[in-house]
């Protein structure tokens, strides 16, 4: 494993923290910036900050420069989101677009659609959503059933989205849907993208337990949409669905507080009824088995750096980082709002910047324990590749979609 950055990537990080330094606002400066998700002036505000990263040539770093990407590499990307994770900058509303939408349009989409749609979602013009969940499709992501049927040169799309983060303001969206019942469940399905405004979409956003409505049920209704924006082939939506879900998780240099760091400065800020919180011998069990962790996430980090840097892919290290990462901060919230005591209850960050951290991590942490592979997926990778156990049986595997009978069966997939 290499520890040290390449004089190459030390270059690049250079620059990237010199523009960072010019055009940012470090971290303590507006700590309170990352914790107000429900804020309508964030949307706004992440576009702002997007369009100084395009104009910088920091947004879409390892996309072809035709399409307005910065034509490097993905461990640069890595970096440079390892150097903004120092700033308070607005939450990343471009991870579909920019990580998965982008990839997914220069793999299948025509030339005049990469030209027309790509720069502009790279700019953050555009917005993509997601549109792949169902009531009975999630992890078993393959049962769904939004119908897609063919009429003249259109297609017509009926049937039920959810979860689906940001449609309430996407622009655009890519969709998976099933365009042929009869086939078995992998097969006959058909991918397309889309305008938010079609006629037809309804969104309606999920107010969640932290008050804040950050995704939404989307019912399609007779939605019209030209074959021209299909991508792949008919029947062929799986791959397509692949090539989008291979890219949802580049190793990223995001630390979502509270991380070690915050519960550590809590702990030497705060006193219990027993004297400083920092010298209770609980306390410090727990801070030794967090630090452990993020060593360990860092150390995990640092072996998928080096295989992207050696020009390989990284294996699935980054399932053990999301396990143990996305636990780690929900139990990091919770004993950081227990210590605060009764000051843990306040919410608000212009009035306790610190509980208010605290509180929403505790709200939001079990949906990072869920979205893009649930704790269960991340181990069942981990078993089949890495420790090589026997996959589990696929009942469904050569049972045509309509006959098989809802929520009996899953596909290991
Ligand atoms: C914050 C958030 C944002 C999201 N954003 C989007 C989005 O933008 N677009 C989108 O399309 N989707 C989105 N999702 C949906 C997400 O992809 C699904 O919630 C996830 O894949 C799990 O699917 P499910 O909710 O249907 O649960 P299910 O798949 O029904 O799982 C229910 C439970 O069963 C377990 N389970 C399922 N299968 C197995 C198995 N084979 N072995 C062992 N245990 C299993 C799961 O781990 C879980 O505990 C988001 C979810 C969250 C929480």
């Amino acid at each position: 494993m290499d520890f040290e950055d390449t004089p190459e990537e030390a270059e690049f990080r250079a620059e990237a923290a010199a523009w960072l330094k010019e055009n940012g606002v470090p971290k303590q400066a507006d700590q309170s910036m990352a914790t107000r998700r429900g804020d309508p002036t964030v949307v706004p505000r992440a576009r702002e900050w997007n369009a100084k990263k395009f104009e910088g040539g920091f947004a879409g770093i390892s996309l072809p420069k035709e399409y307005g990407g910065r034509g490097g590499t993905r461990l640069q990307q890595v970096i440079f989101n390892q150097e903004e994770s120092n700033y308070a900058v607005p939450p990343n509303i471009f991870s579909i677009s920019h990580g998965m939408a982008v990839p997914t349009l220069l793999t299948y989409a025509t030339e005049e659609q990469k030209q027309e749609l790509v720069p502009a979602t790279l700019k953050g013009d555009d917005i993509w959503c997601q549109l792949f969940s169902e009531p009975g499709a999630g992890s078993d992501l393959a049962g769904l059933r939004t119908r897609s049927e063919r009429d003249g040169d259109d297609w017509v799309i009926n049937g039920q989205k959810i979860w689906t983060s940001g449609a309430h303001y996407a622009d655009r969206a890519i969709l998976v849907t099933r365009s042929d019942p009869e086939a078995v469940k992998h097969k006959g399905l058909t991918y397309f993208f889309l305008d938010m405004k079609t006629p037809g979409i309804d969104v309606r956003p999920i107010r969640q337990v932290s008050g804040y409505s950050g995704f939404n049920e989307v019912f399609l209704t007779d939605v019209r949409i030209p074959d021209s924006q299909r991508l792949g082939e008919v029947g062929e939506g799986w791959q397509v669905a692949i090539t989008t879900l291979m890219n949802e998780r580049v190793a990223s240099g995001e630390k979502p507080a509270p991380n070690f760091d915050e519960i550590f400065s809590l702990a030497q800020q705060l006193d219990t009824e027993e004297g400083p919180a920092i010298e209770d011998k609980a306390v410090r069990d727990r801070l030794a088995k967090w630090y452990i962790q993020t060593r360990g996430i860092e150390l995990i980090r640092m072996r998928s750096m080096t295989a992207m840097s050696r020009g390989e892919r990284p294996g699935p290290e980054n399932s053990i980082g999301k396990l143990v990462a996305s636990f780690k901060r929900q139990d990091i919230a919770q004993f950081g709002m227990d210590l605060m005591d009764m000051g843990g209850i306040m919410q608000e960050a212009d009035d306790s910047p610190m509980s208010a951290l605290f509180q929403n991590a505790y709200l939001e942490s079990p949906g990072s324990r869920i979205a893009a592979g649930t704790d269960e997926t991340m181990r069942n990778i981990l078993a089949e590749r890495v420790l090589n156990l026997p996959r589990e049986p696929r009942a469904d595997k050569d049972v045509p979609f309509n006959e098989l009978k809802a929520g009996t069966v899953r596909s290991g997939d």
